[in-house]
C-alpha cells in the first residue's frame, strides 16, 4: 500500500468549523492522534501499539474530516475500520460517530486473516485509543503504569521501589511510560529497546533519564543508583531476546521484571533476534512467515529469561502485551509461570469502577489543563494519590499534541469531574470545550483473557457480552462517539473492547450526556466484577447505589 505522507495537527481555539462541538472534537482528536508529536509513525498513520492506526489511509482522513464538517446535529457518521462508510439520521442526543475497528468473526479472528484483509485494503488495526481517536501520547498510560508499579511496590517492597532495580523492554508509545513510572516510585529501571529513535524520543520528552548501548555500563549505573537509593532510568539499546538471557548468564537478577515490547503482533511489532546486517523491514517483506517464526522463537527466549529471573527471586509480571501466549507458541511451555498485571495488581480498582479517565483541552492552551488540575484537587481533597499525581507526577513530562491529562477515577467520581469541567466551560473559565474519554483498558469495557479479564473469579474470562453491553449502553446514554474494537493490547483473537468519548462544551445538553455516560460507563465495571463474584464490587454497588437487579445483595 502506498500512502501519501501528510503532516497534520489539530486546530486549536474556541472557533469551530463543524456544526457542533462533538463533530469538531472528533475531528480535532483524529488529527491530534496523527500529530507528529503524538503518533509513533504518523507517516504510516500509526499512532501506537505496533500498527494501531487512526484511519485506513490519508484519503480516508480527508473524507472523515469533510464529513465531520458537514455532519448535522441529528446525524451519525459510521466508521468501519478507519473509513467513513455512511451517515444516518438519528437524533440530537445520539452519538455523532460510531466506530467499529478490526472486528472479525471468531473462527476467522487470526493475524493471518487480518493481514490478508489489510493487504486488500478492507480493514485496519485500531488498537484501543488509536482507532477511537482519544490517544493523548505516552501520558495516557503513565498514571496507570505508575499505579501498577506502586501496587507492586506496596505488595512486595514496603510501598516504594527505592533501592530496587526493574528490568523491562519497549520504549514505544505505551512502553515509554515505564521508566518514568518507575522513577516516580523512586526506583531504578533498565529498559531494553531495539530502536534508537524511540530511546531518543523518550529522552527528549523527559520520560527517560539516560541511555547506553553497553550492558556493562547499564548494570554499573543501575547498581550504583540502587546502592544510593537514587531514582534513575536507563535506556539500553539492544534486543530483549538477547539482553535478558545475557543478564541471566551473568547472574544479574533484578527485583522486578516485565515487558512492554509490541509482542502482541509477531509480524509488525516484535523484532526478532537479527544477524549482522539484517534489516527487519526487508526481512518482513521478503518472508513474512519466516519473520513470524523467528519472532516467536525470540519471544520464547525472552520469556524463558523472565521465568528464570522469577525462579531466582525476581517478581515477574506480564504487562498486557501477550508475550506469554506467543512465547508458548514459539515453543516455551512454561510461559504462563508468572501472572498478568491485572489479577496481580489492578483488579481491586476495577471492582470500584476505577480506571483511566482522560481529558484534552480543545483550546490547545495548557492553562486550561492546569485549571482542571486545580479544580480536581478541590473536588477530591481526600484523595492523596491524586494529589501526588497532579502536583508532583505531572511536572515530570511534556504534553504531546493538544494539552491533556489522565487520572484514575471510579464510580461516582467521573461524572462529578465531567460535570465540573462542563461548568468551567459554561462559566468561561476555560478557553474552549474539553473532550473526555478513556482507554479501552477499563473496568467494564474489555474481554481479554490474558489481560483485563485474566483469571476472573467465576471463570468468565472469555465472555465478550460485557464489553458489548458497555458499548451499547454508552451509545444510548449519550456519548459523543463510541467504538467497538477487536485485538487491542494482545492481538487478533485475544480481546474485544469498547471505547467512549464525550464532550463538555458548557451546554445543558452536554451536562445531560456527561452525567449519564460518566455514571453508567464505570457502573458497568462494577457490574462486571460483582457478577463475577467479587465481594468488593458487590459492596461498591450496594454503597453507591448501582442497581444490579438484586445480585448485589
Ligand atoms: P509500540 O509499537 O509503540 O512500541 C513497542 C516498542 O518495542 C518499539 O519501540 C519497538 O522498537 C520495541 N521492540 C520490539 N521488539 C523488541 C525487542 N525484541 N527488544 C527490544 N525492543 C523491542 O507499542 P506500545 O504502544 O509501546 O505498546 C507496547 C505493548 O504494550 C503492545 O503490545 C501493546 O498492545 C501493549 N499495551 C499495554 C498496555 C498496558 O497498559 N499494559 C496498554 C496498551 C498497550
Amino acid at each position: 500500500m502506498t500512502l501519501k505522507t501528510r503532516t497534520v495537527r489539530a486546530p486549536r481555539g474556541p472557533q469551530r468549523t463543524a456544526k457542533g462541538w462533538i463533530q469538531e472534537a472528533a475531528k480535532r482528536m483524529l488529527l491530534n492522534n496523527l500529530d507528529p508529536d503524538v503518533a509513533e509513525k504518523p507517516e504510516e498513520l500509526i499512532v501506537y501499539g505496533g500498527r494501531g492506526k487512526a484511519a485506513r489511509s490519508w484519503e480516508d482522513v480527508e473524507r472523515i474530516i469533510a464529513v465531520l464538517d458537514r455532519l448535522e446535529n441529528d446525524e451519525t457518521l459510521l466508521v468501519q475500520s478507519g473509513r467513513a462508510v455512511g451517515v444516518f439520521r438519528t437524533h440530537e442526543l445520539a452519538p455523532r460517530v460510531i466506530i467499529a475497528n478490526s472486528n472479525l468473526v471468531p473462527k476467522w479472528a487470526t493475524w493471518e486473516v487480518f493481514d490478508e484483509l489489510e493487504r486488500l485494503g478492507l480493514i485496519m488495526f485500531g488498537q484501543m485509543t488509536a482507532g477511537s481517536w482519544i490517544y493523548i501520547g505516552t501520558q495516557g498510560i503513565l498514571q496507570g503504569t505508575y499505579e501498577t508499579f506502586l501496587a507492586a511496590a506496596k505488595k512486595h517492597f514496603g510501598g516504594s521501589l527505592k533501592g530496587t532495580i526493574t528490568v523491562t523492554a519497549g520504549l514505544g508509545g505505551m512502553g515509554g511510560a515505564q521508566p518514568l513510572a518507575v522513577t516516580l516510585n523512586e526506583g531504578v529501571a533498565i529498559v531494553v529497546e531495539v530502536d534508537p529513535h524511540r530511546i531518543q524520543r523518550r529522552i527528549e520528552t523527559n520520560y527517560l533519564d539516560t541511555w547506553t548501548d553497553n550492558l556493562d555500563e547499564a548494570l554499573r549505573l543501575a547498581e550504583a543508583a540502587k546502592r544510593e537509593g537514587r531514582p534513575l532510568s536507563i535506556g539500553l539499546l539492544g534486543n530483549a531476546a538477547a539482553v535478558l538471557p545475557e543478564m541471566v548468564r551473568r547472574d544479574f537478577i533484578p527485583d522486578l521484571v516485565t515487558d512492554q515490547t509490541s509482542a502482541h503482533d509477531p509480524l509488525y511489532g516484535y523484532v526478532p533476534l537479527l544477524n549482522e546486517g539484517e534489516d527487519p523491514d526487508t526481512l518482513r517483506q521478503r518472508d513474512p512467515e519466516g519473520y513470524k517464526q523467528r519472532a516467536l522463537a525470540s519471544m520464547a527466549q525472552h520469556c524463558a529469561a523472565i521465568v528464570e529471573m522469577q525462579k531466582r527471586g525476581a517478581i515477574a509480571f506480564d504487562y498486557g502485551n501477550n508475550l506469554r501466549a506467543f512465547a508458548k507458541e514459539g515453543g516455551f511451555e512454561d510461559a504462563f509461570a508468572y501472572p498478568g498485571f491485572v489479577p496481580a495488581f489492578i483488579r481491586d480498582q476495577f471492582c470500584e469502577g476505577r480506571g483511566p479517565f482522560r481529558w484534552a483541552a480543545l483550546s490547545g492552551n495548557p492553562e486550561d489543563i492546569y485549571k482542571t488540575d486545580r479544580a480536581l484537587l478541590e473536588l477530591f481533597p481526600e484523595d492523596e494519590g491524586l494529589r501526588r499525581w497532579l502536583t508532583h507526577g505531572v511536572t515530570k513530562f511534556k504534553f504531546q499534541g493538544l494539552p491533556a491529562r489522565i487520572c484514575w477515577l471510579g464510580y461516582g467520581e467521573r461524572d462529578k469531574a465531567g460535570l465540573l469541567f462542563n461548568e468551567m466551560v459554561r462559566r468561561g473559565d476555560l478557553e474552549a470545550p474539553i473532550v473526555i474519554g478513556r482507554d479501552h483498558l477499563d473496568a467494564g469495557s474489555v474481554a481479554s483473557p490474558y489481560r483485563e479479564t485474566e483469571a476472573m473469579r467465576d471463570g468468565s474470562d472469555a465472555i465478550a457480552d460485557w464489553p458489548l453491553l458497555n458499548f451499547a449502553l454508552n451509545a444510548v446514554s449519550g456519548a459523543g462517539w463510541v467504538s467497538f474494537h477487536h485485538g487491542g493490547g494482545v492481538g487478533m483473537g485475544y480481546s474485544l473492547h469498547a471505547g467512549q468519548v464525550s464532550v463538555a462544551d458548557g451546554t445543558d445538553e452536554a451536562a445531560w450526556r456527561l452525567e449519564r455516560v460518566l455514571t453508567n460507563d464505570p457502573g458497568t465495571g462494577v457490574m462486571r466484577h460483582a457478577h463475577a463474584g467479587y465481594e468488593k464490587a458487590k459492596a461498591v454497588a450496594r454503597e453507591r447505589g448501582v442497581d444490579l437487579c438484586g445480585w448485589e445483595q
